[in-house]
């Protein structure tokens, strides 16, 4: 996509290819949603929750910002895109599911990491700092690790910080408590084209399983 000529025409194969072929699916669509799984992903161009996970529109409720961060409840700051998206989906929508999907090779998480990277762009040094309890923790569990491995930690971490800070939410923990909430973590390597779900049990990030029928949400 060169140009921003290229995207209209772009919407104009849309319509011919999708739209126009597949009029009952749309005309579905036009009154509701109805998605059931609520996906926070990054801003980053090359990580579409949609494609990643082969959803049609409709499917996800989709929330992207700068490395996949949700605020705890303590630092959010009104207004919030954020979470009046993450509001509007579970209280309004009803969603069953909740996945927060972080990515290798994150810009954000690189500078939060790399703090003089972004030194003079003080909303992103505002933003990436929310992940900045996956850092410290790294830095008090392994202080010697490669600069590789600490990105990729990181990038893991911020992940589950995200989720972490979902849960200081009343009424989303009281969801999650009841059974009609679950919480997911993701992670999407970039250079594998691989997928990796957090293991509660294992502690880990775990790749998915090439087994039709599993690793579905539960
Ligand atoms: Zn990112």
């Amino acid at each position: 996509m060169e140009n921003f000529h290229q995207l209209l025409a772009g919407f104009h194969h849309f319509k011919q290819k999708y739209f126009l072929k597949e009029r009952d699916f749309f005309e579905s669509l036009e009154k509701q949603q109805n998605p059931k799984t609520l996906v926070i992903s990054c801003c980053d161009s090359r990580v579409d929750p949609a494609l990643l996970l082969n959803c049609k529109p409709g499917e996800l409720f989709v929330i992207r910002n700068v490395a996949a961060l949700v605020p705890d409840v303590s630092q959010v700051k009104a207004p919030s895109s954020v979470m009046a998206a993450i509001e509007y989906g579970v209280k309004h929508l009803n969603i069953e599911h909740i996945v927060v999907l972080g990515h290798s090779n994150c810009g954000g998480i690189h500078g939060l990491i790399e703090p003089a990277s972004i030194a003079s762009e003080t909303y992103i040094q505002d933003w990436v700092a929310i992940a900045s309890p996956a850092l410290e923790r790294l830095k008090n569990l392994t202080a010697d690790e490669t600069h590789i491995c600490r990105t990729r930690h990181c990038e893991e971490g911020a992940v589950l910080v995200s989720l972490d800070n979902l849960l200081s939410y009343p009424w989303i923990y009281e969801r999650v408590e009841q059974g009609t909430l679950k919480l997911h973590a993701l992670y999407y390597d970039l250079r594998e084209g691989e997928l990796f779900r957090f293991s509660p049990d294992r502690e880990d990030f775990l790749p998915l399983k090439r087994v039709p029928g599993e690793n579905h949400l539960p």
